[in-house]
């Protein structure tokens, strides 16, 4: 039945630019066929064919202007004209009679097809109106579904007419058509913002229902699984051409993410200030004193201080080498110089430096026997300096740690145990991250910028490795990282 009407009614077909040419040409052929079979068959009167074929031929005209345009009328009338010529061929009209008819047909073709001009004109300037706002219409769309940002329309009382895709991805569902912002007291998510009684009195919902332009404006928002992002609004008032408000579109960004970029670059440049200034200051401390010591002569203080101002030399280095690391891994040139060595070489030589720097500790080796590995040696040392210091730093009450190198299979897996503050399991996923650091109490208290496990772990992936950690709050951690063996071939 739908098609039919689609098929048939001219209004339904309006836009679709789709004029055919055989239907009012049939049509038109058929309808004179069936008048002739009634004049002839049914009414046994040929000169019974007058008013109504006219009336029924101008409709059929109209019809088919409006449903195939131009064309559609223009084929009609002559149809229509050949037939009345037909008429008067075949009833054998002469005299007067003749030329009134051949008149009469001629005027009435005029007619007709001024008829089918204006009508079939006025459907195809529709049909191209139609087109064109649909046309816009399907490039709005097919824009507004690719846009990385989340949009909403509202119409000029807050009512949602349109939205697309990605507000949907932002937002964790839906906005259903209609919605009202401002008014409908069913949010689908809550809006952070002063704690409103009615959420529909939250900001949010008011910034895209009122009719006032809004620029960068920033919303906590908690969605229904409760993920808490930060959306930033940018509304736009759209108006007609008497500068009627008729719709607001507004877009929504998700900027949850750089945000948390924003509050990780402070807290980095304020801790790195802070990790810089400690050595420093007790730097100029130290000079200071050996200064006056060396006036006064006494050289085992001078050595002493000395000892201090290399240690604290040697933090400097190594913050600032670590932020040199993170910067040669951002912009990718982090390098590596291969060579084929003993890892356990390397282990000796790590524990016996570092065993020098504690006294609160020992560290016991286990199971390290020769395993030759192809890697960059120096690399290797820094991630093993990174996990036993991170040991000795995170474990001041438990005295003992254990450095093994166990091999499996193709690989060789070290593991540094400490029996210190452990880390809880939901942090253990993070502290490979670049600049986390476990922020609870406990752990406030420990100096560090939170990047050595990230480098740790960008050296270690990038010789093929793995690293990850086992650990459990309160009892102790163990690192472990793998590293593919160097086997000799034969
Ligand atoms: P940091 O400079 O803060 O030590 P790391 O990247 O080496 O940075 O470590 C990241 C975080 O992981 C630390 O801040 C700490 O909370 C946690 N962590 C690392 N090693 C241990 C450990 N052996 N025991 C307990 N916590 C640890």
């Amino acid at each position: 039945m739908n098609r039919i009407n689609r098929y048939l009614n001219p209004i339904e077909r309006l836009g679709n630019g789709e004029n055919s040419f055989f239907l009012p040409l049939i049509a038109n052929i058929s309808l004179s066929i069936l008048s002739e079979m009634y004049a002839y068959g049914i009414a046994h009167n040929p000169m019974i064919v007058g008013m109504y074929i006219i009336f029924l031929n101008a409709a059929f005209i109209i019809y088919f202007s409006f449903r195939d345009g131009v064309l559609g009328g223009f084929i009609s009338a002559i149809i229509t004209v050949l037939y009345y010529f037909y008429i008067i061929y075949t009833r054998h009209y002469s005299g007067q009679q003749f030329t009134a008819g051949v008149d009469t047909t001629i005027m009435l073709g005029l007619i007709y097809l001024m008829l089918a001009l204006i009508i079939g004109w006025l459907k195809q300037t529709i049909d191209k109106l139609i087109g064109r706002e649909a046309n816009e219409k399907i490039w709005l769309q097919t824009i507004m579904q690719q846009l990385a940002v989340g949009v909403i329309i509202t119409d000029n009382k807050g009512r949602i007419v349109q939205t697309n895709k990605q507000l949907e991805h932002i937002l964790g569902m839906k906005l259903p058509l209609g919605f009202h912002m401002g008014r409908d007291s069913n949010p689908l998510f809550t809006t952070m913002d002063n704690k409103p009684k009615v959420p529909a009195q939250s900001t949010f919902y008011q910034t895209l229902k009122t009719n006032k332009p809004v620029v960068g404006r920033e919303f906590s928002i908690q969605r229904k699984d409760g993920k808490n992002l930060v959306v930033q609004v940018n509304s736009s008032l759209i108006r007609n051409k008497k500068k009627k408000v008729i719709a607001a579109a507004s877009i929504i960004s998700d900027i949850t993410q750089q945000k948390e970029l924003e509050r990780q670059k402070d807290d980095f440049l304020s801790m790195a200030s802070h990790e810089l200034k400690t050595p420093i200051t007790s730097l100029k401390m130290f000079i200071d004193l050996q200064r006056q010591q060396l006036e006064e002569k006494n050289s085992q203080k001078a050595k002493y201080f000395n000892e201090r101002i290399g240690d604290q030399a040697n933090r400097l280095k190594e913050l600032t080498n670590d932020l040199l690391d993170v910067s040669r891994i951002q912009t990718n040139k982090f390098r590596f110089n291969s060579e084929e060595f003993d890892i356990a070489s390397v282990i000796h030589d790590t524990v016996e430096g570092l065993q020098g720097t504690t006294k609160g500790h020992e560290i016991f080796i286990k199971g390290a026997k020769n395993q030759q590995v192809r890697a960059d040696r120096y690399r290797i040392y820094q991630v093993l300096v990174n996990l036993l210091s991170n040991a000795i730093k995170y474990s001041s009450a438990g005295k003992k740690i254990l450095v093994e190198a166990k091999r499996d299979k193709d690989e060789i897996i070290v593991s540094v145990q400490d029996f210190g503050i452990g880390i809880s399991k939901t942090q253990q996923e993070k502290i490979f991250e670049r600049l986390y650091q476990v922020t609870d109490t406990q752990e406030k208290t420990f100096p560090g910028l939170g990047l050595g496990l990230y480098i740790s772990k960008q050296i270690i992936e990038r010789h093929k490795g793995k690293i990850w950690v086992k650990s459990t709050k309160g009892k102790g951690s163990t690192f472990f990282f793998s590293l593919p063996l160097r086997i000799p071939k034969g």
